[in-house]
């Protein structure tokens, strides 16, 4: 049996998922949903930032276009650190395809000209 607290919004209900996955605790159908997944595949979307050469700028913020296996998630913030993207830059570029082949791009949330 695990206790949680789901994230899936504000309420932060407290949730209790036994052995069979059976969720209570929920306040709505999204707390089931996080509650499986949670104990069965955990995964989380990231946000960080990059290194950003030839402008003004220092770092270009990003985001994960979906979810990543929760124990992969510092292994994709020590590959950020490697990655330098050149301006000029629109919001929702791609920056990095599939992230260490986890079927995820990680992409720009931020435009900057120069
Ligand atoms: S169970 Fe539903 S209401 Fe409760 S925190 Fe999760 S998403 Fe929000």
């Amino acid at each position: 049996m695990r206790e949680l607290i789901c994230i899936m919004c504000p309420k932060g209900c407290r949730l209790t998922v036994d052995d069979d996955l059976n969720v209570s605790g929920n306040s709505c159908v999204r707390g089931v949903t996080y509650g499986k997944q949670e104990v069965t595949d955990p995964r989380r979307y990231l946000t960080s930032t990059v290194k950003i050469v030839s402008s003004r700028y220092k770092r270009l913020p990003v985001i994960s276009d979906g979810d990543l296996p929760k124990d992969r998630v510092q292994d994709v913030i020590k590959y950020l650190d490697t990655v330098e993207v050149k301006a000029p830059i629109n919001v929702k570029d791609v920056v990095v395809k599939d992230v260490l082949g986890l079927g995820v791009d990680i992409v720009a949330t931020r435009t900057i000209k120069e």
